[in-house]
C-alpha cells in the first residue's frame, strides 16, 4: 500500500480523483485541502508518504508554494493546474517534479495516475546516460532523477560498453551521437548484434540538423530518437513510453507462453524450450528423459466437485511439480496433462516422481475430494527428436493406465 498526499481544494478535482482512487487498490490518498493542512500533515507524517499530488493554486498558497513545500519533503511531486504556461511549466521541471498535469480531461487525470504507477516501477529501472558532454549529462540526469530511476553515466563509447558489461541488467540506454571514439551510432549497431530489442532499450540522442540521422538509428534498431536541444517533458515521455512498451511486449510475451492457471510453460513454450535443451543433449553427445504425466480420473473430481475444484487440483499439481522438479522443464500439454523434460538419469526422474506421487495423495484441493493421484510414462534416450521422445514417453504413460494408474511405466 502506497499512500499519495492529495493537496487539491477544488469538490470537482476531489471528486475525480477519489474516482480514481478507488479503482487503485494499492494507493491510498490522504487528502488535504490548502497549504496549512499540508504543512501540519508533513510535519508530523511525511515518512509515510510515497509521493504527492499537489494542486498549483490553493487560497492560501496562490503562487504554486505547496510544490516547494512537498520538495523540501523530499516528496516525488506531480503537479496539477487548471491552465497552461509554458514559462511556468519549465520552471517546475527544472525544479525537479516529475510532471505537470492538466485538468483538462479524463485522460490527463489517468496520465497522473500512470506516473504514480511508474514511479512505484521506477526503482528497479537501471537508465545509463551515454554521452561526453558534461553539462548534457548533467541536463539528463536532472531530468529523469525526479522520476526515481537508477542512473548511471558514461563519457564515451568505450566507457559504454564497459557499464554495459558491468551492467547487464541495465534497461534502458539514453544515447549521444556524437562522441569520441565510436560514435553513437556505431553503437547501436554493435550492440543490437548482441542484445535483443526487448532486453536493452536505445534512446539516440543528437544535434544533427538533418532529419536523415534519426532514420538511420531507428532502423539499425534504436527504438526512438531525440533531436537536441529538447525540453525535459519530451525525455520523459519518450523515457516512459519505450518502458511502457516494453512492459508490454514482456507481458504479452509471458501470457502466449505460459498457462494463466498454473504458471507452467504452455505446449508451444515447453516445445521451444525442449528443442534447445535438446541440442544441447546432442552437441554433448548425453542422453534425455522424457515423462508425461496425467492425473487418474480427472474427470470425476470436475463432475463430483465442480469444475472449480478441478482448477484448484490442477494449480496444487502443478505447484508441487515444480517444487519436486525445481531444476527440469515443466509443461501443461494441455488439459490435465503435463510433461517434464530433463538431462537427469531415469532412476533419478522415477525416484523423484515416487516422492511426488506420496506428496499429492496427501494434498487437500477440495472438501471431500479424492487424493489426488496421477499415472506417468518415462522414457530415457538419445536426444534425436522432441516429438518421438514424446510419444516413447506417451505409450508408457497409456501403459500406466491400463495397469492400474496411480504409477510410473519406465521400460
Ligand atoms: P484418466 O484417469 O484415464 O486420465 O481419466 P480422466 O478422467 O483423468 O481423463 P479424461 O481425459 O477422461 O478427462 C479429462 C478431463 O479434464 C476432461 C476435461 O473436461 C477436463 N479438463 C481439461 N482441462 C481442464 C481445466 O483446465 N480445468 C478443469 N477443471 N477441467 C479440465
Ligand atoms: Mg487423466
Ligand atoms: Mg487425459
Amino acid at each position: 500500500m502506497r499512500n499519495i498526499l492529495v493537496i487539491e481544494d477544488s469538490p470537482l478535482v476531489l471528486k475525480i480523483l477519489e474516482h480514481l482512487f478507488r479503482q487503485e487498490p494499492d494507493l491510498e490518498p490522504i487528502f488535504c485541502a490548502s497549504l496549512a493542512e499540508a504543512e501540519v500533515m508533513l510535519d508530523t507524517s511525511s515518512d509515510l508518504f510515497f509521493a504527492a499530488i499537489v494542486d498549483l493554486h490553493l487560497p492560501d498558497a496562490p503562487n504554486g508554494e505547496s510544490v516547494d513545500l512537498v520538495m523540501r519533503y523530499h516528496l516525488p511531486c506531480i503537479v496539477l493546474s487548471g491552465s497552461y504556461n509554458e514559462q511556468r511549466r519549465d520552471e517546475l521541471l527544472m525544479k525537479g517534479v516529475v510532471d505537470y498535469v492538466l485538468k483538462e480531461s479524463q485522460h490527463s487525470y489517468e496520465y497522473a495516475f500512470r506516473l504514480l504507477h511508474r514511479l512505484d516501477h521506477n526503482s528497479h529501472i537501471k537508465i545509463l546516460i551515454a554521452d561526453d558532454s558534461d553539462a548534457q549529462r548533467h541536463y539528463i540526469r536532472h531530468i529523469l532523477e525526479p522520476h526515481h530511476y537508477q542512473i548511471i553515466e558514461a563519457r564515451d563509447g568505450k566507457e559504454t560498453l564497459r557499464q554495459l558489461n558491468e551492467h547487464p541488467d541495465l534497461d534502458l540506454l539514453v544515447l549521444d551521437h556524437s562522441m569520441p571514439g565510436v560514435s553513437g551510432f556505431e553503437l547501436v549497431k554493435l550492440l543490437r548484434q548482441k542484445l535483443r530489442l526487448n532486453d536493452l532499450i536505445i534512446i539516440g540522442v543528437s544535434a544533427d540538423p538533418k532529419g536523415s540521422l534519426s532514420a538511420q538509428f531507428i532502423k539499425h534498431g534504436a527504438d526512438d530518437f531525440l533531436r537536441k536541444p529538447f525540453c525535459p517533458e519530451e525525455l520523459n515521455c519518450r523515457v516512459m513510453s519505450t518502458l511502457e512498451r516494453r512492459d508490454l511486449l514482456r507481458a504479452l510475451k509471458k501470457a502466449a507462453e505460459y498457462d494463466a492457471l498454473t504458471g507452467l510453460r504452455n505446449r508451444r513454450a515447453f516445445y521451444e524450450q525442449g528443442m534447445q535443451i535438446l541440442q544441447q543433449a546432442q552437441r554433448d553427445s548425453r542422453h534425455i528423459s522424457v515423462a508425461m504425466l496425467d492425473l487418474d480420473h480427472f474427470k470425476q473430481i470436475n463432475d463430483g466437485f465442480g469444475h472449480a475444484s478441478g482448477d484448484s487440483a490442477l494449480v496444487v499439481f502443478a505447484r508441487a511439480l515444480s517444487s519436486f522438479f525445481p531444476d527440469m522443464l515443466l509443461g501443461r500439454l494441455g488439459g490435465e496433462e503435463f510433461a517434464l523434460l530433463t538431462l537427469h538419469g531415469a532412476d533419478h526422474v522415477n525416484q523423484a516422481l515416487e516422492k511426488l506421487r506420496q506428496h499429492c495423495a496427501g494434498l487437500h484441493y477440495a472438501v471431500g475430494a479424492p487424493p489426488l493421484s496421477f499415472s506417468a510414462g518415462l522414457y530415457h534416450g538419445e536426444p534425436e527428436d522432441l516429438e518421438s521422445l514424446l510419444h516413447e514417453a506417451d505409450i508408457r504413460l497409456y501403459r500406466a493406465k491400463q495397469q492400474g494408474r496411480a504409477r510410473t511405466v519406465l521400460a
